[in-house]
């Protein structure tokens, strides 16, 4: 199949691409992807997104943005985009080829990469038990619902630091429960958390389970876990939040796209301009009709309106490029 715009991720930045593509008469065909209306939906509430003055079911909420797409013509695909072959050579005659499913072939002159990233989890049991309903992995969506309550936060790198010192902001008393003996925060960072009263830094310590009936009330802790010292000891709490990292979903971009570190997509300043490789900081080469928003560009708001904001600009700076073809 042959379409001028492609958008890959059916989240905020997604559909709002979606929104904006269609109305411009691009006729957009979107991916949805293994997760439909992106990681908002894992939340139980929002209250910060304009619009919605008394707070929104999340997933109210994104079909919302999903209809208003499909009022201006987006045809929606379910599956998962499983390959790309986007053209780097710089002909704007061809097409970037997008894979559905490893079977179904789209061709098209623009693509907007709009994946998301996830946020990583300990991995025990009663985070799933409690997803919702006491664990959170993001601080400024949810750190309004622990008013003056105490909660933990498992990290101990500058997002966790940043988090905990927020959290104080508004909680009672804010624990921070870090692996190693030491912070790996900036100098800066450890400094704040180390000099505010309301945290409690918790070296050496892991996180068994979480406890509560029907909402987090509790965390079962390890003290130096395997050594002679070992101790348990048990923490009541009310919120637990995640800040061990995120996980941008970009790996299929790899062989093309100019990411970071931690795997973001790299995009030109202000815009949502993707790099061609090989990449150099300062001297990037544009990939033509290649454009990413949301988070999977995104390591520092990870917002649902930043995410959107980005997607309006994808599909502005898409509908320049194909007129321009
Ligand atoms: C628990 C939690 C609570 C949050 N609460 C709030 C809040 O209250 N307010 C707020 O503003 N923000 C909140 N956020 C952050 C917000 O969810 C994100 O910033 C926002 O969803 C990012 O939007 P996005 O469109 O970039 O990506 P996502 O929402 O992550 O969507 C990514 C999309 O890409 C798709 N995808 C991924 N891989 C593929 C593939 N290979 N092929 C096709 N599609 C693919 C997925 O299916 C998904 O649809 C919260 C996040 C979490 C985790």
């Amino acid at each position: 199949m042959k379409t001028k715009c492609l958008i890959i991720g059916s989240g905020p930045a997604g559909y709002t691409a979606a929104i904006y593509a269609s109305r411009a008469n691009l006729q957009p065909v979107l991916i949805e992807g293994p997760q439909l209306g992106g990681q908002l939906t894992t939340t139980t509430e929002v209250e910060n997104f304009p619009g919605y003055p008394d707070g929104v079911e999340p997933f109210q909420m994104m079909d919302d943005m999903r209809r208003q797409a499909e009022r201006f013509g987006t045809t929606f695909v379910s599956g998962i985009v499983t390959k790309v072959e986007l053209n780097t050579d710089g002909s704007k005659l061809k097409a970037h080829k997008v894979w559905v499913e490893d079977t179904d072939l789209y061709e098209a002159d623009a693509v907007i990469i709009a994946t998301g990233a996830s946020a990583k989890y300990l991995g025990i049991e009663s985070e799933r038990t409690y997803k919702g309903r006491g664990v959170s992995a993001c601080a400024t969506c949810d750190g309004f619902f622990y008013r003056k309550k105490t909660v933990a936060v498992v990290g101990g790198g500058d997002t966790a630091c940043e988090e905990a010192n927020y959290l104080a902001g508004l909680c009672e008393k804010v624990y921070m429960i870090v692996r190693k003996p030491y912070l790996r925060a900036s100098e800066i960072m450890q400094q704040r958390v180390l000099n505010n009263p309301k945290i409690e830094v918790l070296f050496e310590h892991n996180t068994l389970q979480l406890t509560g009936d029907g909402k987090v009330e509790g965390a079962d802790l390890v003290y130096r876990k395997g050594e002679p010292d070992e101790q348990l000891r048990h923490i009541a709490i009310n919120g637990f939040f995640l800040a061990i990292g995120h996980h941008p979903n970009t790996e299929l971009f790899a062989g093309f796209l100019a990411r970071d570190a931690e795997g973001y997509i790299i995009t030109d300043g202000a815009s949502t301009q993707c790099f061609s490789l090989p990449f150099r900081e300062g001297q990037g080469v544009g990939l033509p009709g290649v454009f990413a928003a949301g988070d999977c560009a995104d390591p520092h708001y990870r917002q649902a309106i930043v995410a959107a904001g980005s997607g309006a600009k994808a599909a502005i700076e898409a509908d320049k490029y194909i007129k321009s073809l």
